[in-house]
């Protein structure tokens, strides 16, 4: 039995994702402040963004788009179910994300003629125009 995986430890390859892009903004409840004025006249630390004054939003809708490159540290394959994963240790989380084979590329152009493949199929799928980030 031969196991094959398209691209090798070490390879530097491109990824897409469809995961929305996290915006911060200024806490919509104490205006950025961190704190709120309550009833006793007194004010509190702000409890929808903790006293940072800071919160996270994912605006705009789910939209393939290039996210890489990534160079691969481990790969994993499963040879009786799921598809081929990879890792990248240099990621954000120091565990790492896990990458399916089918988000990733050889070349950014590779990697973007697909977004615009998926973005266009999936758009005819739901029959639902995309909403630009701001709407
Ligand atoms: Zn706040």
């Amino acid at each position: 039995m031969i196991i094959s995986a398209l691209y090798a430890l070490g390879e530097e390859v491109w990824r897409i994702t469809n995961r929305r892009q996290e915006k911060k903004v200024d806490c919509p409840a104490c205006r950025g402040i961190g704190r709120v004025l309550l009833w006793d006249k007194e004010t509190y630390s702000c409890p929808v963004c903790n006293g940072g004054g800071i919160v996270c939003t994912f605006p705009g809708d789910k939209i393939w788009r290039v996210d890489g490159p990534i160079t691969i540290t481990t790969i994993s394959v499963h040879a009786d179910t799921g598809p081929t994963e990879y890792m990248s240790r240099k990621s954000r989380r120091s565990s790492g994300y896990i990458y399916q084979e089918q988000n990733l590329f050889a070349t950014s152009a590779e990697a973007q003629a697909e977004c615009d493949r998926r973005n266009v199929t999936e758009e005819q799928e739901d029959g639902q125009p995309r909403q630009q980030e701001g709407e």
